[in-house]
């Protein structure tokens, strides 16, 4: 194990003003917590957060970086808490502890691949400071190096997570060292055959053709000097899983694929980097199409260098980087590079981005060339509006920001969003409006039997959620058509002494064009149809001998016999109340009821005032009048009340419901009545049923007159 004077001095290497003491306190802080606990391969524990550490120091990074890597356990694994952390080692490194234990609690379980990358972007979104990112890649690293001790089964699914999800993210961070070295140890798990034998073949070449990497750099280094070019020449044979790779993907042999080296020169400056590249361009021929000039036109992540591939010795293509040293520092070092220490001091490096305005800035300076850029940048900047939870399998699921759990039960299929009954987010009982936020693991616990609340409507942000709720809703208004029509026509059917019966609504459907009885009932139920044209298609005779008690004359006396008229929408005045009308030109005569404040509008113009009495004989059914109710939700409340209108020959003629409360629903009954007696007797049946929790008659004056 690296020891407590050994780390510090690695730290002090590079940052001579680095607190030794805060970096001796966390060592021996996690010495002793970690205590008793050991790893699979039987060392002490407390050796991993060390080697963890140790990774950073190779980047450099800063002490809060360096102290996070030595308690990155300590919360998840022993009695340390966040309060204690903070109090000995500040609010910073508690809270990038704390991060790290939250990407570590990540059920990565999942099998689905595609699910990848929601993981990758639940990582960048759950990382408020990108250092816990950094943590992570280093424990995963370490974590990788020391596999072997872990079962088989263990150790590939360690794998395919690196492969999936931390190898992509290191090389989105620009990392590719880090990203290079997770793919090499996951494909040793993964396809130790497809490995071996790449490197086999790497030995074949090397005794065939010499050791060209050393030759090749004799060359290059010929050619500089000649030149008289100061600058470094690196070159080495690619990894195993990147010549695989791209065997996989131009489905290449072996002995076919060329540019399996890669030579790096690293220049003093930037104009060194273009005669770099003129001097390596006069002594070999340039390959077509593979010329790269990152240095004028940097990728977002601040990578810089000019690309080339030229043909070498014996035609053999061989790739090469040409950079600055601080162009390398953040091509290897990527987001890293900003918290990075040269010589005492925070590098400074002048091509490393500030890691807050990658993040802002992904979306601008766009290159078309560089199309899979691009993507990357548009799917990381997705996900800064949306949130990743998961189902209790360990599934992502993907949501916008604000999502609720019922937005959750949407996603997984409709039928669980509809049967929702309540919700556990991270095991605890939530209500269902509470808000998700990342990494939140969701339970959704639905019932037979429950239906959408239109309340729910005002709960949920998808469009998914909103248009299951919405038809579901739909469908249940038209079983509650169903079922109040099937009320309105039993008590159509009683009044003429009859029982309703399936053949004589079946019966009276095919006579009205319907398609069945119970689109007849949905009918009836929703107003669209009278329960008395029921009865007046089956026994047309019946319904006939009803009328013959009303007052045939026209209801309204006063009225010229060219003069139409009809009831005022705003007030709806019924025969035994006083009435007066008003002249509209083009629409015959208005007739409001005398104390309507719409008139009081129209008192400078007597001329269009007309005095009319309502006839006093008997009145037809027709005048409807418009009530608000506010009625118990229970079962069999609205048929009750929909009989004992139909009792008191009453019709419905719209019914609507405004507000549905689980107890109470208020709902708006438009009802056609003879008189204001008729009214009254309405009103006095509907005051005296208990489910009735109020009921009044609704004159709204901001209606039309
Ligand atoms: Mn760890």
């Amino acid at each position: 194990m690296i020891d407590v004077e050994d780390l510090v001095a690695l730290v002090h290497n590079y940052n001579p003003r680095s607190n030794a003491e805060l970096i001796r306190a966390a060592y021996a802080y996690g010495l002793r917590v970690h205590g008793g606990q050991f790893r699979h391969s039987g060392e002490p524990y407390f050796t991993h957060p060390v080697a963890v550490a140790a990774i950073l120091t190779e980047q450099r990074l800063d002490d809060a970086t360096i102290v996070t890597a030595l308690l990155h356990d300590t919360i998840e694994d022993t009695k340390a808490t966040y309060s204690e952390v903070a109090t000995l080692f500040g609010e910073e490194v508690a809270e990038l502890v704390d991060g790290v234990t939250k990407l570590t609690n990540l059920q990565l379980s999942s099998s689905h691949s595609k699910q990848a990358e929601n993981f990758r972007k639940l990582f960048m979104a759950m990382s408020k400071d990108l250092r816990v990112i950094l943590v992570k890649l280093a424990d995963r690293l370490h974590n990788m190096r020391t596999i072997k001790s872990m079962r088989a089964e263990k150790q590939a699914q360690k794998a395919r997570e690196t492969m999936e999800i931390f190898a992509p993210l290191a090389g989105r961070m620009g990392m590719q060292w880090m990203r290079e070295e997770l793919e090499d140890l996951a494909f040793r798990v993964l396809n130790p055959d497809a490995r071996n034998s790449i490197i086999r073949r790497f030995i074949t070449l090397q005794r065939e053709a010499g050791d060209v990497v050393y030759k090749i750099t004799a060359d290059i280094r010929t050619e500089l000097d000649r030149a008289n070019i100061d600058a470094d020449v690196f070159g080495r044979a690619k990894k195993p899983y990147s010549v695989w790779r791209k065997m996989q993907e131009k489905d290449l042999s072996f002995s076919r694929l060329s540019d399996i080296y890669g030579f790096r020169i690293i220049t003093k400056t930037e104009a060194d980097c273009y005669r770099v590249l003129g001097v390596i361009h006069q002594r070999w021929r340039a390959v077509p199409g593979r010329f790269k000039d990152y240095i004028s036109q940097p990728k977002n992540n601040g990578y810089r260098s000019i690309h080339t591939t030229v043909s070498g010795r014996d035609g053999k293509r061989v790739e090469v980087q040409i950079r600055t040293r601080q162009m390398h520092e953040v091509a290897e070092a990527g987001v890293a590079a900003h918290w990075s220490y040269r010589e005492g001091v925070r590098a400074n490096n002048p091509f490393a981005v500030d890691p807050a305005k990658w993040i802002a800035k992904l979306n601008e300076n766009m290159d078309d060339e560089d199309h899979d850029a691009f993507m990357e940048n548009v799917k990381l900047e997705m996900f800064t509006d949306q949130v990743f939870c998961f189902t209790p399998k360990g599934d992502v699921i993907q949501l916008p920001r604000g999502a609720t759990p019922l937005d959750f039960a949407y996603a997984i299929h409709t039928r669980v969003g509809n049967s929702t009954v309540s919700t556990k987010v991270d095991g605890i009982r939530v209500p269902l409006w509470t808000r998700l936020k990342n990494g939140q693991s969701v339970e959704i616990i639905s019932a037979e039997g429950q239906r959408p609340q239109a309340s729910w409507i005002e709960i949920v942000t998808t469009g998914r959620a909103k248009s299951a709720i919405r038809r579901s809703l739909r469908e249940e208004d038209r079983g509650r058509f169903v079922k109040l029509g099937r009320e309105l026509t039993r008590a159509a059917f009683e009044n003429i002494g009859r029982k309703v019966n399936d053949k004589a609504l079946s019966t009276a459907a095919r006579m009205l064009g319907l398609v069945d009885e119970i689109d007849l009932l949905a009918r009836v139920g929703s107003a669209e149809l009278a329960a008395r044209r029921v009865i007046e298609t089956l026994y047309p005779d019946l319904s006939r001998d009803d009328s013959h008690e009303v007052d045939s004359r026209r209801p309204v006396v006063g009225l010229g016999d060219d003069q139409t008229f009809r009831r005022a929408n705003c007030c709806q005045p019924v025969p035994g109340e006083r009435i007066v009308g008003i002249t509209y030109r083009g629409l015959g005569v208005v007739v409001h009821a005398i104390d309507c404040p719409v008139l009081a509008e129209l008192e400078d113009q007597p001329e269009r005032w007309v005095d009319l009495n309502w006839h006093s004989g008997r009145h037809a059914p027709v005048n409807t009048v418009r009530l608000d109710l506010t009625i118990s939700n229970d079962a069999g409340v609205l048929g009750r009340i929909c009989t004992l209108i139909g009792e008191q020959k009453a019709n419905i003629s719209d019914l609507q419901f405004m507000d549905r409360k689980p107890d109470f629903y208020r709902l708006q009954m438009d009802v056609d009545l003879r008189d204001l007696e008729h009214f009254h007797m309405i009103m006095t049946a509907l005051e005296a049923e208990t489910d009735v929790a109020e009921v009044s008659r609704n004159r709204d004056m901001r209606r039309k007159p």
